[in-house]
C-alpha cells in the first residue's frame, strides 16, 4: 500500500474547513495564522507561499509579515510580543531556519505557548513529553495520522525512528510512546542501524540522507514514513530507498506526496485548534 498523503491532506483541509465555516456561522470568527519570514531562502519563501495559499482555502486568515535578513533580532522580539498580545491572532508561526544572527531559542521561547502553532516553545514540548494536551509539531503529527489510517491500534508496536531532531524525531517518539508503541530513536552514532531497523514494525526516516534505508533493512510487513526531503539533480527523494522498498513492506509514504503535505493540513489543524482554545 502506498499511502497518498497528497489525498489525505486534502481530507484533513475539508474537515477543518467544514468545522470553520459552521464556527464562522455561529460567532462570526475565523482563525488568523501570522507568519514571520525573514529574509528571502527560497526554500522558506516557497514553504511560506504554500501556508498561506492553504490557510485561504480553508477559512484561516494569514497574515504574512516579512523582514530584510539584516532585520534586528530586537525587532523580531517586539513583533511577537506584538502577536501574543494580539486578539485577533489566533496563531504564530516564525519560519526557520533564521539568519545567524537571530538566536532560535529566544525566538521560540517567547511565542506565546497557547499560539504556538508549531509546537517548538519548550512548554508544549514539556506538555508532550509529560502525556498532557499539548500542541504538537505538525510533521510528527502528519506521520502519525498517516500511520494510523493504516493500523488504528499501535499497542505493543516497535517503532524505529532515524532522526533525534526536535522538529522530528523526538516529538515523533513521544507521540508514539503514547500510542504504546516500543520506541527506540536512532542517530548518526547509533550503531548497527541496519539491524535496529530490521527489528520494526513501525520505521520513522527523519534523516536527510537519500535513500539512507534499503530494501534488506524492513522486515516484511512493516510500515514505513519517510520523512526526508532531500535533493537529488532535479528529483526530490526521500531517505527511504522507495522502490525497492514498497514492494516488501505493508504501507510506505511516498516522497513527494506522503508526509509533506501532511505536514501543512496539521498547520492548519494546529492553527484551528489554538482558536478554539482561545474562545474558550
Ligand atoms: P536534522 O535536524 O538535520 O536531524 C537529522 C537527524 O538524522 C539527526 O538526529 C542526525 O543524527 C540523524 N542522522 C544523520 N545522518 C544519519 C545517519 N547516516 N544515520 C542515522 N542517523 C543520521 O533534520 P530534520 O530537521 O529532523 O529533518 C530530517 C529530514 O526531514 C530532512 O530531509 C528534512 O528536509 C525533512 N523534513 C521534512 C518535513 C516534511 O514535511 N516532510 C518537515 C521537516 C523536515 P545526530 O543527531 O547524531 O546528528
Amino acid at each position: 500500500m502506498i499511502i497518498d498523503g497528497k489525498k489525505e491532506a486534502a481530507n484533513l483541509r475539508e474537515e477543518i474547513k467544514k468545522e470553520i465555516i459552521l464556527i464562522k456561522k455561529k460567532i462570526n470568527k475565523v482563525p488568523k495564522l501570522s507568519v514571520i519570514l525573514v529574509g528571502d531562502f527560497a526554500p522558506s519563501q516557497i514553504y511560506v507561499r504554500n501556508k498561506e495559499k492553504n490557510s485561504k482555502e480553508v477559512g484561516i486568515n494569514s497574515d504574512i509579515i516579512r523582514y530584510p535578513k539584516d532585520v534586528p533580532e530586537k525587532e523580531i522580539l517586539e513583533k511577537i510580543n506584538e502577536l501574543n498580545m494580539d486578539k485577533e491572532v489566533s496563531g504564530i508561526l516564525v519560519q526557520l531556519p533564521l539568519p545567524n544572527h537571530i538566536d532560535n531559542e529566544k525566538v521560540i521561547n517567547l511565542i506565546d505557548p497557547s499560539k504556538d502553532v508549531d509546537g517548538f516553545n519548550p512548554i508544549n514540548v514539556g506538555n508532550l513529553a509529560s502525556g498532557y494536551k499539548a500542541i504538537v509539531p505538525c510533521t510528527p503529527l502528519g506521520c502519525l495520522l498517516l500511520i494510523k489510517k493504516v493500523e488504528k491500534n499501535l499497542s505493543g508496536k516497535h517503532a524505529v525512528i532515524i532522526g533525534r531532531s526536535n522538529l522530528n524525531g523526538k516529538p515523533m517518539a513521544q507521540l508514539l510512546l503514547k500510542e504504546n508503541c516500543t520506541v527506540c530513536i536512532t542517530h548518526s552514532k547509533t550503531k548497527n542501524l541496519k539491524e535496529e531497523c530490521y527489528r520494526a514494525d513501525i520505521i520513522i526516516a527523519a534523516v536527510g540522507v537519500p535513500n539512507l534505508v534499503k530494501r534488506d533493512w524492513v522486515r516484511d510487513g512493516s510500515i514505513v514514513i519517510d520523512v526526508g526531503i532531500n535533493k537529488q539533480g532535479k528529483k526530490i527523494v526521500g531517505d527511504v530507498s522507495f522502490d525497492e522498498v514498497k514492494e516488501k513492506v505493508k504501507a510506505i509514504t511516498p516522497v513527494p506526496g506522503g508526509v509533506g503535505p501532511m505536514t501543512i493540513a496539521c498547520l492548519l489543524k494546529n492553527t484551528l485548534e489554538c482558536f478554539k482554545a482561545h474562545l474558550t
